[in-house]
């Protein structure tokens, strides 16, 4: 498996918690069979080859976005440590939702942030819904045990029935019926006799539990519904916290890691695994599970639920929008699976509230980029600029390093003439104070070129400068002896308008004006920015080829790609990824 980036493994209490079960043999003996399955399969297998086994359990209802990124990395980063085995399980127990769009973008977008699930010849890529059979015989058992009823309370009658944080909840009225007839009724709701909502079944375990998920919570429900993988064979579902620990245990997952929401469920979770121990359909070592605190990222959203609402509202273009903070919008906008996997490691593993600013996503995506990028220039707003001592076609070649920290990427060549293009900002008729760029009587440095002294400007009848005029002097070339006799305060960058490549660029800011669009009163969707992104066109060095995906950083601008979808060498389309520096607070 790969290793992340740049990245050493810092301890964390999950890992203090895998030192010691490892250190203690907890699960020397367990065995894999090669497959899910309950006891009676894994009891048939082999001493599991991987020392640790963890899963990422998305349910297939939508993209992935950098939240789950937090996750992604923990689980099958650990493996990867640990010579473990992470699974790729898609817990596809509630079929309204999930659809096989989803799924395949999950697996496209994992495997592009470098992970995979294979191991010893085991591909570890699961379905929830492939474990139903074995979810059904497991209530069948719970209810001949006694562990379990069918309620003909109605969803309302349950809710209004459970109590409160403070006062108990009270019996159901079918609670006390026979093993038999609860079976019996059991049978009757797979086999589709009875119409949604009518029944469901019930754990039994305790209505006046100080912990509210302990109240005989509901673990199939009746769900006329098609399933996108097991179309109508199913008209029963189960909910999540029952289905949950059944999927790790039929797995052999060793440690279950979790968001801290999940926390009030562990009681029930192993409630489920000790009763199917006990009536012999799972053996120890048990799966145990382990909450971490989610990540909160500023002026970003990562409900699904929200994200919909963005794309079907079309305030952005589609999940993949380069504004979005889904993986595959990450991806689209230019962040490098390194960049993703280094900002995660440096987020750490906790238990407390994690809120984390845009900008440190940002920063790791410059320190991926910085020591590999190939540098380039770009004019992003240009106004010319005439070197009127020049001679009208006069031609010479620049040499500027690809990449200063990396020598061996070796030099690119481009030509100085007597137009270039500049940026707009780089000259001002009146300078502010402190302004050491282009103005008339200062003199500047063109980068990798000579030193120029402003002479004058032409404007058009708007009174808009259209032109900068300057002389150079002629033996300051970059690289020549004479380099260093004029001592300037600026350096600008140029292309030579005879040369440059025409670009189109996509700047970004941020989606929302607030660090927190989802915390207040006011709905995010009043929040949003309306400059999140500026098109222009602007110029490019000239031998610069624009596929699709490369990276590079443009001196002074920021890191960009070339879009992986609409660039072409002809019509290159650059997406800046972030500026240089935090330029934003
Ligand atoms: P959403 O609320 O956006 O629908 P979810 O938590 O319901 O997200 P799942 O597909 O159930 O999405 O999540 C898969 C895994 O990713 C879960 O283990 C979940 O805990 C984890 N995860 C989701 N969001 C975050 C987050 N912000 N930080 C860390 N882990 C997360
Ligand atoms: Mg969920």
């Amino acid at each position: 498996m790969s290793k992340p980036l740049n990245t050493t493994p810092v301890s964390n209490f999950i890992r203090t918690i895998i030192d010691n079960d490892l250190a203690n043999g907890r699960y020397a003996t367990k065995r894999w069979a090669g497959k899910p399955g309950p006891a009676s399969v894994q009891q048939q297998g082999q001493v599991d080859q991987a020392r640790i086994r963890t899963r990422f359990p998305p349910e297939p209802n939508g993209y992935l976005h950098i939240g789950h990124a937090k996750s992604i990395c923990l689980n099958f980063g650990l493996a990867d440590d640990y010579n473990g085995a992470c699974h790729l399980r898609f817990d596809d127990t509630n079929p309204e939702k999930e659809e096989d769009e989803y799924v395949k973008s999950i697996i496209d977008v994992v495997k592009w942030l470098g992970f995979n699930w294979q191991e010893n010849g085991n591909e570890n890529c699961y379905y929830a819904s492939d474990y139903f059979e074995y979810m059904y015989e497991f209530a069948e058992a719970l209810v001949k045990a006694g562990y379990a009823y069918v309620d003909e309370q109605s969803a309302e009658e349950i809710r209004l029935t459970r109590g409160t944080l403070t006062e108990p909840g009270s019996n159901s009225p079918w609670r006390d019926r026979s093993a038999d007839e609860s079976l019996q009724l059991l049978r009757e709701m797979r086999d589709g006799k009875h119409p949604d909502g009518s029944m469901a079944l019930r754990a039994k375990i305790d209505m006046s539990s100080p912990n509210i998920n302990m109240r005989d919570p509901v673990m199939y429900r009746i769900r006329h519904t098609e399933h996108h993988r097991t179309g109508n064979d199913w008209c029963i579902y189960p909910m999540y916290s029952w289905a949950h620990p059944v999927e790790d245990a039929l797995e052999t997952i060793t440690h279950s890691l979790c968001t801290l929401e999940f926390e009030d469920q562990r009681p029930f979770y192993e409630w489920i695994l000790d009763r199917l121990t006990e009536l012999g359909h799972l053996s120890e070592p048990l799966p145990r599970q382990y909450e971490f605190s989610r990540l909160n990222l500023s002026h970003v959203i990562t409900s699904k639920r929200k994200l919909l609402r963005l794309v079907q509202e079309g305030v952005v273009n589609g999940w993949d929008d380069p504004r979005m903070p889904t993986l595959v919008g990450m991806r689209k906008r230019g962040y490098t699976p390194g960049s993703i996997r280094l900002f995660c490691s440096r987020l750490g593993v906790s238990k407390a509230a994690q809120h984390v600013p845009y900008s440190d996503l940002e920063q790791a995506l410059r320190d991926d980029l910085d020591p590999i990028a190939d540098r380039a220039v770009a004019v992003l707003d240009p106004i010319k600029l005439v070197l009127t001592n020049y001679p009208e076609d006069g031609h010479e070649l620049c040499h500027a390093p690809v990449n200063p920290h990396d020598k061996s990427a070796g030099n690119r060549e481009f030509p100085l003439t007597r137009e270039l293009w500049i940026e707009r900002d780089d000259f001002r008729e009146d300078p502010p104070r402190k302004y050491f760029r282009l103005f008339p009587g200062n003199t500047v440095r063109l980068k990798y070129g000579y030193i120029i002294k402003c002479t004058g400007f032409v404007k058009d009848d708007n009174g808009e400068v259209t032109e900068v005029h300057a002389e150079y002097l002629p033996d300051t070339k970059s690289g020549t002896p004479g380099a260093s006799s004029v001592k300037v305060k600026s350096t600008i960058t140029w292309i030579s308008t005879k040369h440059a490549v025409s670009a189109t660029f996509r700047l970004y800011d941020r989606l929302f004006t607030v660090a927190q669009p989802d915390a207040s009163d006011t709905d995010f969707m009043e929040l949003i920015n309306p400059n999140s992104v500026s098109i222009i066109k602007g110029w490019l060095e000239p031998g610069v080829t624009a596929e699709k995906g490369k990276r590079w950083q443009f001196e002074r601008l920021g890191y960009f790609v070339a879009d992986r979808d609409e660039s072409t060498p002809e019509e290159p389309v650059l997406n800046r990824i972030t500026t240089l520096r935090d330029t934003w607070n």
